[in-house]
C-alpha cells in the first residue's frame, strides 16, 4: 500500500480518488488528494481529501464525525486515478444520502448481503419482538423444516400463475434459507463460491 507510484505531474498535484463502500462495493463520492492528503489517508487510517473549494486538507467526516475509514488504496492502470475502499461511519453525502450519487448504483444483489447481516445480529443479539430471533431460538431442525415448508409452497404456487403469490413465496423461501446458513454459521459466499467452481469445470 505504501508501494504507491502515482504520477502527481501528470495530474497536477492532485490525484482523483473514487471512494468505494469496502462491503458493498457502491461509488460513495469522488475526491482528490494530493500527497498530503493521502501520506495523512495512510497514517491515520481516515480518508483525506485536498479540498479544492476550501484551498486546504479534509478529513471527510471532521465536522459530521462521518469519517471514511480506509480499508485499502489502489491505482488504476496507468497511475493516475486512485481506488479508495473504505468503511463508511455514517452517510457520506453532506445531503445525508449514503452516497453522493443519487441513483443506487448498486445492484439489488447487494441487498442480501445487508439481509444477511440483519440475520446475524438477530442471532448475535437476540431481539424478544423479532421473528428472525425466534426461529433461532427453535434451533436448526426447525429452520431447516421452516425451509423445506417455504419449498412445498413455492412448488404450490410455481404450478399456479399469480406472480405476486409466486414472489411472495420465493421470497419466504430465499429467507429462511438465509437463515438456516446463518444457523448452520456457513457464509452465503462460501456457497457462491461453490457455484463458481462448478462452473469453471465445464
Ligand atoms: P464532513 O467532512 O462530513 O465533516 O463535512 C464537512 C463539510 O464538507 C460539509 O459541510 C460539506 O460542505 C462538505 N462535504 C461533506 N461531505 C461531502 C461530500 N461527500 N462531497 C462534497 N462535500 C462534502
Ligand atoms: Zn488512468
Ligand atoms: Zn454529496
Ligand atoms: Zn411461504
Amino acid at each position: 500500500m505504501n508501494d504507491l507510484n502515482i504520477d502527481f505531474e501528470k495530474v497536477n498535484g492532485l490525484v482523483p480518488a473514487i471512494i468505494q463502500d469496502a462491503d458493498s462495493n457502491v461509488v460513495l463520492m469522488l475526491g482528490y488528494m494530493n500527497q498530503e492528503a493521502l501520506d495523512l489517508t495512510l497514517a491515520t487510517k481516515k480518508v483525506t481529501f485536498f479540498s479544492r473549494t476550501k484551498g486546504k486538507l479534509w478529513t471527510k467526516g471532521e465536522t459530521s464525525g462521518n469519517f471514511l475509514m480506509l480499508e485499502s488504496l489502489t491505482l488504476d492502470c496507468d497511475n493516475d486515478t486512485l481506488l479508495v475502499k473504505a468503511k463508511p461511519v455514517g452517510p457520506v453525502c453532506h445531503t445525508g444520502n449514503d452516497t453522493c450519487f443519487t441513483e443506487p448504483n448498486n445492484t439489488k444483489i447487494v441487498f442480501l448481503e445487508t439481509l444477511r447481516q440483519i440475520i446475524k445480529d438477530r442471532k448475535n443479539n437476540p431481539d424478544e419482538k423479532s421473528y428472525t430471533t425466534s426461529l433461532f431460538a427453535s434451533g436448526i431442525n426447525k429452520i431447516a423444516q421452516k425451509v423445506g415448508e417455504e419449498a412445498v409452497e413455492i412448488v404450490i404456487e410455481a404450478k399456479d400463475n399469480n406472480k405476486e403469490l409466486f414472489l411472495g413465496e420465493a421470497a419466504d423461501l430465499l429467507f429462511h434459507y438465509l437463515v438456516l446458513l446463518e444457523a448452520k454459521e456457513v457464509e452465503l459466499n462460501e456457497v457462491i463460491e461453490v457455484l463458481m467452481g462448478r462452473h469453471k469445470k465445464k
